[in-house]
């Protein structure tokens, strides 16, 4: 007979597969609010972001991060305000943790392993989160066709999906060439990344929310979002799990 934890939980953390008898409860048993698929160590390596942060990208201000702000503005946000063509795009991004080796290793994992089981272990983590966002329209970060045959799966959309919303898919890729080849400036520069997908709802005067795994530049979101507002959107910002710490000073 299945012992009673194996009934309702998959004792064993899906990131490093340890077994997580040990820090059973009974209340993380039974509340699906708390309940995990993480054990204590890979938890106690996420990083969330708390405090202070860039008003625009929500990158945190509490490591010694002043050096590199002006008021409520990071160094890379002022630079993408300033230029006429990005300014008022992106309204406010939203990162749940920072992105450290840890989750780098997690995201490597359910973008190249397709491991479906990470993605819905974290996708608790956007729940909790939308939960507070209260958004109307979720829009996830769509995936080259290439991408998406070589993973399986959106992770974009799959974290909408497992947090219980339904996305809504508005916008596609223009080319499939793979951004990782690219530099930092070229991927900056390319004219146009997405292409807007009419006729599947009204986007006029709504705000949308955009959902990807990962906040880098902040250049794939603001491509999405200035497609959204050319398409009638009132005001456009996203939640992406994890929050890139390096500064690019670089690309405008
Ligand atoms: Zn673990
Ligand atoms: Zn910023």
């Amino acid at each position: 007979m299945l012992e009673l934890k194996e009934m309702f939980h998959n004792p064993r953390c899906v990131v490093c597969h340890e077994d997580m008898d040990y820090q059973m409860s009974w209340g993380q048993l039974f509340s699906k609010e708390t309940a995990t698929l993480l054990c204590k160590t890979c938890l106690n390596k996420l990083i969330e972001i708390h405090g202070e942060t860039c008003s625009i990208c929500g990158r945190s201000f509490e490591n010694g991060e002043y050096l590199f702000r002006r008021e409520e503005l990071c160094f890379d946000c002022i630079r993408w305000e300033e230029n006429l063509e990005w300014s008022n795009q992106l309204a406010c991004n939203t990162s749940i943790f920072t992105y450290n080796d840890f989750l780098k290793q997690v995201l490597a994992t359910f973008k190249f392993r397709g491991d479906y089981m990470i993605v819905h272990a974290f996708s608790i983590f956007i729940k909790r989160k939308l939960k507070e966002l209260m958004p109307n329209i979720l829009v996830p970060i769509p995936l080259s066709t290439e991408r998406l045959y070589e993973r399986g799966f959106n992770q974009a959309e799959a974290l909408i999906r497992e947090a219980g919303y339904n996305p809504t898919h508005l916008l596609s890729r223009l080319h499939t060439e793979k951004q990782s080849k690219k530099s930092r400036a070229e991927r900056i520069h390319v004219p146009q990344v997405f292409t807007f997908i009419p006729d599947v709802i009204d986007v006029r005067n709504q705000s949308i929310l955009l959902v990807d795994d990962i906040y880098t530049t902040g250049s794939t979101l603001r491509h999405a979002a200035k497609v959204l507002k050319q398409a009638g959107a009132a005001n456009v910002s996203s939640l992406t799990l994890a929050r890139g710490g390096q500064y690019c000073l670089c690309y405008l």
